[in-house]
Order: C-alpha cells, then structure tokens, then sequence
C-alpha cells in the first residue's frame, strides 16, 4: 500500500534495554492478532479505495493505538502497572489513518493507585508516552491543525492526546491549562461516573453541568480544548452543548434509537449537538453499537449506526471514533468490568461476540470505513466529509491553532 511511508521500523521504547529497563511480556501481534476481514469490493472499489486514502485525511476520533499482552486478561495488571503503554507504531503504519485520538490509559491508568485516573498517575502516563514519542520519527505528537497536515504530507501519523474524563483536576481549573501545556487537546467532561464537573452516564440521577463544570467549559474553550461527553449523562451533555461557546464532539456513541442501552446517545442530543457544529463519532468497541438487525456485534452494526446518524443530523456532523485497540478488547472489559462500569452502561441479554469483526483494531477499521463508503456510493466528496474533513473543520473552529 505504502501510504505510511515514513514508518522505519522503531517500536516503543526500542532506546530501552528489554527484560532490564523494560518488561519482555509478549504483546499482541498487532493488527494480525485475529483474522483481517475487510468488506468485499470489486477491483474498480478497491482502486477508488487506495487513491482516497492517499489524497483524504483519514482521521479517528477516538482510539486506544497501543499494543496490548497476548494474554490480555491475566497479564494487564501487570502491563498497566509497569507505566509504559505501547504506542503500536508498525500495526498503525499499516492503516489509513493520519490521525487519531489517543486517550492514552484513562480508566486503566492504575499504575500506583487501585481506583485509577489520579493526577499523578496521569502526568506519569503522558510524560512517558511523550518520551517514546520523542524517540521515534514516524509518530508526530499532535498539537496544532499544522501537525495534521503535516503527517498528512509525509506519510506519518498524528497522535493527538486525549483524556476520556475530567476527574483527574479534582477541582483545579488551572489544572487544565497543564493539561493543555503536555498536549492534551480533548477532553471528556466526565467518564461513566459523576465527577466535581457533571453526571456520568452510569448515574441513576444526573444533576446537570456543575458551577464547577460551567468554569471548566469556559476554560476549555479559552484554551482551544475539544470538548468530549461521550461518557456524560444525558442532562449533563445538554447542558454542556447549550452552555459551550464552541461546538463539541461525542467522539465515540451510537444511537439509542437502534439499540436501547446507557452507553448510546438519544435522537434529541445527537441534534442538539449537530445544530451546534459539532461532530458525532461513530463508536465500535465491543458490545455497544448493537442493533436489532445486526445484534452480533461486527462492522455491519457499526456501519448502520452511522447511516442513522447521517439520516439524523446530516453527512456534516458524522464521523468515526471507532475506539479500537491492538488486542483482547473483549478481556480487557472482563478485566475492568466493575472499574469501567460496563454492565451499567452495556447493559445484558444480547449474544455476545469474541471480537467485532471488521472492526477489531484501528488498522482494519480505517480500511473497513473507506471500504464501506465506497461500496456504499458515496461521492468523493462525501467520503472526504466523513473521512477526516468534518473533524478538521471542528478543530479549526476549536483549537486555538
Ligand atoms: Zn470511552
């Protein structure tokens, strides 16, 4: 394909001796882990397919691009308290995508702490993960609509740093300007649970955007910080979109009206946040993006939560976030099932999966995006839109630079 041309071959923390300065417990084989499945095309698609993704910026709203154990659920603990998550440079080096969102550990971030997200532990994330990044010359740390294109341009990939929630500033506002100065530029007003800024959307009740809450906004639109309510409940995300000055993303969700579950988003907000400006992602982990007509998990639920989405709120304000990552997604949400709220927000009595087919790490999944539009018959210009410039035109009226 040759699309990431500027991949050489470093893999994280390759300037560390392994088994002495870092662990050699075996990761994951990247994007090959399970089968590829890539949605069938004629050879005139697949042609149409390779020249948009080298002229189209191809951007993931939401990401986990790092390789996680071969043994996923027995060894994460382990992996996770070692402090030093594997940017998958090669396995993403083989994708489409120019840029994605990382939301580096997030909920998993328990290198010291058993409850996770503290400041700490999240500075220690980012510092360390800037490092790798610092020691390689493929990955581009992304912190200006320039990087963007400029990844774009040679063949490299841009990471953007993201955080899922809020509560690791406690209730520091100025905590967010040193979140912004490491290069953090999204940010979730809350995960699943309530924090000092709003209600989750785990919560039974939800209090709305908090007096705190409302003061971080404003802050986050001075700093030029993507506002994220993915994780927030429905009252808090209203609240948020009206009280914003800026437009907003809901990175990673699906649509309740396809499949009734805390974790996807009512017809009401999904408008209220496109009327706005701002941008839906189309969400793939595991056992969210669910329908009645595809209720086993796999990239055609996926891709009809897109098409309701479109149907919904227009092509201007719907994206990707498909949130995969190189491993056992499934085992790490059995391993953090009760950190990660995820009966809560899943929800039970649906067939479960082993992996989403056709969306199982971040490589496939740009393929499958492209595939799928092509094959659908969207115009080039469309594709453009859904690909990359409905985030582009976002962060352009968002960040600062
Ligand atoms: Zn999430």
């Amino acid at each position: 394909m040759g699309i990431k041309t500027a991949y050489k071959g470093y893999k994280a923390y390759d300037y560390l001796e392994k088994g002495t300065d870092l662990s050699d417990m075996e990761l994951c084989a990247g994007e090959k882990r399970v089968p590829e499945y890539l949605i069938p095309l004629s050879e005139e698609q697949e042609s149409r397919v390779l020249t948009l993704a080298r002229e189209t910026i191809c951007i993931s709203l939401h990401e986990h691009p790092v390789l996680f154990p071969e043994n996923l659920q027995a060894d994460v603990f382990e992996y996770n308290r070692e402090g030093r998550q594997r940017c998958a440079y090669e396995a993403l080096s083989k994708g489409y995508f120019d840029v994605v969102f990382d939301n580096m550990m997030d909920g998993t971030c328990n290198i010291m702490s058993r409850g996770g997200w503290k400041w700490d532990e999240v500075l220690h994330d980012i510092g360390m993960r800037s490092c790798d990044l610092a020691h390689q010359d493929f990955a581009i740390k992304c912190e200006t609509i320039e990087d963007i294109y400029r990844a774009h341009r040679e063949g490299r990939i841009a990471v953007v740093f993201v955080l899922e929630g809020a509560s690791p500033i406690e209730n520091e506002v100025d905590r967010l300007d040193i979140l912004y100065g490491f290069g953090v530029r999204s940010m979730g007003i809350t995960y699943s649970e309530t924090n000092g800024l709003g209600s989750g959307m785990k919560e039974e009740n939800d209090g709305g955007l908090t007096l705190f809450g409302k003061k971080c906004v404003e802050r986050m639109n001075r700093l030029g910080m993507l506002i994220d309510c993915s994780h927030s409940g429905d009252k808090t995300t209203m609240d948020t979109i009206q009280y914003s000055k800026k437009p907003i993303v809901l990175s990673h969700v699906g649509a309740k009206g396809l499949w009734n579950s805390k974790r996807l988003v009512d017809d009401d907000i999904l408008k209220a946040c496109a009327a706005k400006g701002g941008l839906i992602g189309i969400e793939a982990a595991p056992h969210t993006t669910l329908t009645q007509a595809h209720p086993l998990h796999c990239v055609d639920s996926v891709m009809e939560h897109f098409e309701y989405v479109k149907d919904l709120v227009g092509i201007d304000h719907v994206s990707f976030g498909p949130d995969t990552l190189y491993g056992d997604h499934v085992g790490l949400h059995n391993a953090y099932a009760r950190k990660l709220s995820i009966k809560a927000i899943q929800g039970e009595g649906f067939e479960r999966v082993e992996y989403v087919r056709g969306m199982e790490n971040p490589t496939e999944a740009g393929k499958n995006i492209l595939r799928y539009l092509v094959k659908a018959g969207y115009s080039d210009e469309d594709i453009r839109k859904v690909a990359g410039g409905n985030a582009l035109r976002l962060l352009k009226e968002v960040w600062v630079r």
